[in-house]
């Protein structure tokens, strides 16, 4: 059995005064919830605020992303060690990275590897484009983004990565894809390419989340899809009533 985890992506949003109040009224909110893993991903600024306003709390903490070196003349990035003394997560090649500031398959693999030699559980983000879902070469591209994702990563290793399945279409635009077509894909292109690579135990053993424009009125529908093992959220995880709703749909 996976457990189910859910993590709320913040983009650019939330300083660290409002990353603080939103987190102390998730812990309250979330204080009787088990059985599901929550992810808060506060921008960097917010992180070490963030992580105190947690506390004791069964929350984890990730980063929205971090350079692939463990240190440098790299202005403006932060090292694996930098994230892995704050969070225990990290996502990597979510399509805004990917689109706006220019990162790759091979990148994010380099990233992914450098997560792993540092104990952080890297959140990988792959999907498809309207034009290539619309050619119907969603699984192709998803299984392709999936094996660079996991080049050189041992099967242990790739145990403890978790991956976003995350239609760039859907991403923001309040047009969630199908749950039943989200759950195909996972079984096929995605859990079907880890199985190729690491075989079926391993490949079960990973947990994959479905983002995209996900909200409390529509997370039920992705929460009953056996292949879905939680949400990567970005605009209802800026409420914490609205985050919560979807915590509490992936309890089992
Ligand atoms: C995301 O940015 O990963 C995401 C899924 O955003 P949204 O929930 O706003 O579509």
């Amino acid at each position: 059995m996976r457990t189910p985890i859910v993590a709320g992506n913040w983009k650019m949003h939330k300083t660290v005064a409002q990353a603080v109040e939103l987190t102390r009224s998730l812990r309250r909110a979330l204080v009787d919830v088990s059985g599901v893993e929550v992810v808060l991903c506060p921008p960097f600024t917010a992180l070490a605020a963030t992580r105190e306003a947690i506390g004791p709390a069964k929350i984890g903490l990730g980063s929205q992303d971090m350079h692939f070196e463990e240190q440098g003349a790299f202005t403006g990035e932060v090292s694996p060690s930098m994230v892995a003394e704050l969070c225990q997560f990290v996502i990597l090649g979510h399509s805004e990275r990917r689109q706006y500031f220019g990162e790759t398959d091979a990148g994010d693999n380099k990233k992914a590897r450098a997560a792993r030699a540092h104990n952080l559980t890297p959140i990988i983000c792959v999907g498809e484009n309207l034009d290539q879902n619309r050619a119907g070469e969603t699984a192709a591209w998803v299984g392709g983004q999936v094996r660079s994702a996991f080049e050189g990563i041992s099967p242990e290793d790739a145990s403890r990565v978790v991956i976003a399945y995350e239609p760039i279409w859907a991403i923001g635009t309040g047009l969630a894809a199908e749950p039943a077509e989200v759950n195909q894909i996972i079984g096929v292109s995605i859990r079907g390419t880890l199985s190729d690579i690491f075989g079926e135990t391993v490949a079960q053993s990973i947990r994959v989340q479905y983002g995209g424009s996900v909200k409390p009125d529509n997370v039920a529908a992705f929460a009953i899809q056996p292949e879905i093992d939680g949400a990567l959220v970005g605009g209802a995880s800026l409420k914490s009533d609205r985050f919560v709703e979807l915590v509490k749909a992936f309890t089992p």
